[in-house]
């Protein structure tokens, strides 16, 4: 019997316990899957970095600690947590991102806001440029930024992407380090940002990186709050030279009710719903993560502890 608890925020166990019993039956898995089993007991733990479970020291015989969220940077650096950490990949996830991803770039591509908000005999005929003459910068080609990337692409944007490492994707401008990073940005009139939270990405839009987009880019932030400089971005929405920021993460989640990205006129808020894990897709990669592990295979999506994601 492999024992299995569910370590997640207790608000989630009805959502995940059905779909998690079933696969782990399609994966023909024998778990005992339980909220509360003894730490001392436990082969793998099922994971999210807003649990109660912050001291991972009694779980000697643990196996894994399977993540359900993508972003790990409230966890990796936690001292008690020495077992291996899987971070979440899955269908639910990828897509979610890319429709969220899609529809805020076509908002803007399109300046959709512009004819919402036009006037009855308002018949300025503003074309919009096809989407091969939009220059469309995803910062991020991992899971999530390649899968956005490529549907960016297949729509026939002129997509540019940056990664820490080298990548080849096709259809795709593939950029990486320092040098990569000011090509990636000069220019860019969208801009998506789908890196994690690490101490090497924080900041990562300041007033220099901000200054060097085509003048009243567009920002879509679904990756992570601290990524940007609000200072600096609140600042370059004021003189123009961004158009619009929309934001799904923030620093400090919910967005507190004073804090001025509410009623900017240039700003959109999105309340952390770009991409949710979902029960029935993540409980499979969950099931499969065991089975690896109970086989003696490498774990999927294991988190690289020195790089922080
Ligand atoms: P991932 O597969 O780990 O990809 C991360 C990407 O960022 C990789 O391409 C990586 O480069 C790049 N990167 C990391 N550090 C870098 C650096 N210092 N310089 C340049 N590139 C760097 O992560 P993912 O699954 O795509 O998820 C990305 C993030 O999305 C998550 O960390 C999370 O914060 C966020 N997220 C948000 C939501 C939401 O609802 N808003 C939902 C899920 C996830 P390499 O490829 O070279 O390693």
């Amino acid at each position: 019997m492999i024992n299995v608890v569910f370590a997640a925020h207790p608000s989630r166990w009805p959502l995940y316990e059905q779909p998690l019993r079933t696969a782990f039956a399609k994966f023909g898995l024998k778990t005992q899957l339980r909220t509360d089993i003894p730490p001392a007991e436990v082969d793998y733990i099922i994971y999210a970095p807003n649990s109660p479970l912050q001291d991972f020291t009694p779980y000697t015989r643990c196996k894994a600690v399977l993540n359900l969220w993508a972003g790990v940077e409230a966890i990796v650096g936690n001292q008690t947590l020495t077992q291996p950490l899987a971070r979440m990949v899955d269908f639910g996830l990828k897509q979610g991102m890319t429709e969220w991803v899609l529809g805020h770039v076509l908002r803007h591509h399109l300046d959709i806001d512009y004819f919402l908000a036009r006037q009855s005999g308002d018949w300025l005929p503003k074309v919009p440029p096809l989407s091969r003459d939009r220059k469309v910068t995803v910062l991020g080609l991992g899971e999530l930024g390649a899968a956005a990337t490529t549907a960016l692409a297949g729509l026939g944007f002129d997509v540019t992407g940056w990664s820490r490492s080298a990548k080849a994707i096709p259809g795709l401008r593939c950029l990486h380090g320092a040098d990569g990073l000011t090509q990636a940005l000069s220019g860019a009139e969208i801009v998506v940002l789908l890196l994690p939270n690490t101490p090497a990405t924080q900041n990562i839009l300041n007033g220099e990186t901000l200054a060097l987009l085509g003048r009243g880019a567009a920002i879509l932030n679904p990756g992570r709050g601290p990524l940007i400089d609000d200072e600096a971005l609140l600042k370059a929405l004021a003189d123009g030279q961004v158009g619009h920021a929309t934001l799904d993460v923030f620093r400090t989640e919910p967005l507190p009710a004073d804090h001025p990205y509410w009623a900017h006129p240039q700003v959109t808020v999105t309340p952390h719903i770009a991409s949710e894990t979902r029960p029935e897709t993540a409980s499979e990669v969950i099931a499969e993560n065991i089975r690896r592990g109970e086989s003696g295979l490498p774990l999927l999506y294991l988190v690289d502890r020195s790089l922080g994601y």
